[in-house]
This record gives structure tokens, sequence and C-alpha cells, in this order.
């Protein structure tokens, strides 16, 4: 059977896929022994997380299973948790949002896709594409257009800092000066950065928003109000061109695919219907209990009192390692954060190939994400075209005892590479 252009595109291999079939060998290699996978944006497993998911989906199952489960819902999300949002929202940031703001959905993923196939492609005056503002942002973005070129990526500017750190700036005027724009996206806090985008920077993205009347979505999958994992992360700006996306992934639930967005109600109304022409409507069950969550304030003392400071400890943790352990021969810098789930290495020669480390690193039962699936090709600088290539993304969610060896077989495989060449 002959593929159509877009069933080409969107049933090709993508950096997502590759992160996803690594997560599956990693779990059950039929070859045996112990893969560190260092590759995932999977959120850690913290027994206090995890057990208090647990409690409340027990809870939801024992008295709202029937009435959940066992009939079709709205389309929108479960009225219970549509009020939930409406009012956590309302009362933490004091925005007078209602319903019809709102959209729950299978995941962040999955409203990002939405949300680029209704203001991207084809348009009766010419392609618009989805542009992400400031590359590298996460990979799960190359797939989300359905159509051949669709997505640019934005070159960033780079700040050298103290010590072995470095930090991308946003270039606004490059943003603005892109052609045939139907949508912004972007992370924050970036994932695989951690950087969370400055107020000035987020301002301009909003003007340029207004001034081509595109939707700025933003998808704050790290950031508040949880999982929480940035330090400086600016509030959800409540805005007529901002689709402002959250989910339960990074918080302890990727499995069970519940995220939601809010935004401007002609946008949120347009998602309504894919929604329903598409899947219906996202799973009730753990809408119940994600309700449960909102109401009582359980997500808040989760995110303020165990995972922000677990990943804020695991984050020292790796760094300490990476000084400890990479050879001091190599220029090898840090994406400068304060916060996130990853650490994202620059390793600035130009006998380092991302790809190549990746494959060493698989024969010492490593995975870890090579940078260029972060980046948008064709690259239209030449410092990108060479930087994608110098960068990996390692997680900071497995064991520090994982974490430690990853980074000493990483170590290990550097000095191989260098002295191949
Ligand atoms: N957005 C970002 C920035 C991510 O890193 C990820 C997963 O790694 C997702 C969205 C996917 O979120 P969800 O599980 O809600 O679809």
């Amino acid at each position: 059977m002959e593929l159509s252009p877009r069933g080409a595109k969107m049933g090709g291999l993508s950096g997502i896929r590759s992160i996803m079939e690594d997560i599956a060998l990693a779990a059950s290699d039929p070859s045996g022994g112990t893969w560190l996978n260092l590759s995932p944006g999977n959120p850690a497993h913290i027994p206090e997380v995890t057990g208090t998911w647990l409690r409340l989906q027990q809870e939801s199952l024992a008295q709202r299973f029937a009435e959940a489960s066992g009939r079709y819902g709205p389309s929108r999300g479960s009225d219970g948790l549509v009020d939930a949002i409406v009012r956590y929202f309302n009362r933490r940031y004091d925005w007078d949002i209602t319903a019809q703001n709102v959209l729950v959905g299978a995941g962040c993923q999955m409203l990002a896709f939405m949300a680029t196939t209704i203001f991207t492609g084809p348009y009766a005056d010419g392609p618009r594409r989805l542009v992400l503002p400031s590359v590298p942002d996460y990979t799960g973005y190359q797939g989300l257009s359905l159509d051949e070129g669709g997505i640019v990526g934005v070159a960033p500017g780079v700040e050298l800092q103290e010590g072995r750190l470095f930090r991308y700036t946003f270039d606004l005027e490059a943003v603005g000066r892109e052609p045939s724009m139907g949508m912004m996206l972007l992370s924050s806090p970036g994932n695989p950065t951690g950087r969370s985008i400055p107020a000035d920077a987020l301002a301009g993205l909003i003007e340029i928003a207004e001034e081509r009347n595109v939707p700025l979505f933003l998808d704050h999958a790290y950031g508040d109000p949880f999982p929480g994992v940035a330090e400086d992360s600016v509030d959800p700006p409540l805005h007529s061109h901002v689709i402002n996306c959250f989910t339960l992934s990074k918080a302890g639930l990727p499995g069970e695919r519940l995220g939601f967005a809010i935004g401007p109600q002609a946008a949120i109304d347009a998602m309504l219907s894919f929604t329903a022409n598409s899947y219906l409507h996202p799973p009730q069950l753990i809408q119940a209990t994600a309700e449960q969550a909102l109401n009582t304030g359980v997500i808040d003392t989760l995110t303020s009192e165990v995972i922000k400071p677990y990943y804020r400890r695991k984050r020292q943790v790796a760094e300490k390692l990476l000084h400890e352990l990479l050879p001091d021969t190599v220029d090898w810098r840090l994406h400068a954060t304060e916060g996130g789930m990853f650490c994202w290495l620059w390793i600035d020669h130009d006998w380092f190939d991302d790809l190549a480390m990746y494959e060493a690193l698989k024969r010492k039962k490593v995975f870890i994400v090579p940078g260029r699936h972060f980046f948008v090709p064709p690259f239209n600088s030449l410092f990108l075209a060479e930087h994608a290539t110098r960068c990996v993304r390692l997680s900071l969610s497995p064991d520090e005892s994982v974490i430690a060896e990853g980074i000493r077989r990483l170590a290990e495989a550097l000095e191989e590479m260098r002295g191949a060449h």
C-alpha cells in the first residue's frame, strides 16, 4: 500500500520514536544485561509521588469507576476536572478564566499536535509553518507537522558563562523575521536545556504573536504549577494570543496521558472539535483522580515538598559528577539552568559527533539522546549545523548510581573517540 505524503511524513522514523524504542529496549532487552538509560523524559520513580497517586487512583476506582469508565464523557474533559482547573488557576494566578478557556486532552504532545494541525499547513495565501523560537527544543515537536518542511527552528544566541557553563539566548529579531508563521511553540522550562524563558523574551514573543495574529503555544510540561522543577519560571501568561499547556506526566503520571490547555476561547473551541473528531475525549478515571489532586491541594504539596527538591538535588549530584569524571582536557560545557530534568552537554571539538557517541555508548549499554534530534534541519547557520552534532542530553530521572556509572562510561567513550582522531 502506498503512503500518502502526509502518511510518509507521519509514518517516518523520528527522534521521539527512537527514544520510545530505547525506553522499550532498556526495559526488556532480549539479549539480557543491564542497560543504563540516561535518555528518557520519563519522570523519576519517587516513592512518595507514586504512593500518593496510587492512593488517589484507588479512591477514584472505588468511588467513581462506573460513572468515569462505564460511559462516554464530554470532549472538553469531565465537568468536575474542568471546574477544578478553572478554580485552581483563577485562585493561583488571579485569572478570570471559565470552562470555555479549558480543554483537557491526552497529554501535552497530543494538545500540541492538535494546535499545530489547526494553525499551520496550507492556507489560501500559502503554507504557514510551526516556528520554534529557540532551538534546541523538545525533540517531540519535530513530528508535530503533517507537512514536509512544516517546522522551522530559529537559531539562538550563545552566552559563555563562568567555568564550564553556557546559556542560549533568544534572537527575537530573527523570530520576527520568520516568513509564513502559523504558530510558535516553546517549552519553558525547556527540554533539553531546563531554561525558563525570561520575562522580557516572553513579552517579545507575545508581541510577535499579536503582530502576526498567530498563537504562541507555551508548553509548561516541566514548569509551574506542577511539577515545578525550575527555580526561576515566569507565571503562565493569560493572553488573547497564548495557549498554555500543562500535563500531569512530569508530576508522576506519564502513562496516564493527561494534560490540559488553557487559552483563548476560539482556539480552545477548535481544539475541542478536533478532540471530538479524532478520539472523542480523554480517559476519564484519571480525570477524576486529577480533580481530587487539584481540589485538595495534594498536587501542590507533592510539587513543593517532594518533586522540586528531588530534581534540585539530582542536578547538583550530576553536575558534581560531570566535573569529577569528564576529562579535564576535553572542552565540554553544560547549559546553565535553574532546574529541569536534564543535563545538556556541549562537547566543542571537531572529532565529536553526537550520533557516533550515541552508538559508542549503546555498545557500553548506556542510552543518551543525540543532540541533533533537538534541532530542526535544514540549518540556516554554519554554527547551528556544527553545534547540533556536538551536544547530548542526559536525563536526571535515573537513580544516582545509574547516573554516576553512565557519566563514567561517557567519560571513557569521550577518551576513546578523541583517541581515534
Ligand atoms: N513537552 C515536553 C517539553 C516534553 O519534554 C514532553 C515529554 O518528554 C512532553 C511535552 C510530552 O508530554 P505529555 O506526556 O503530556 O504528552
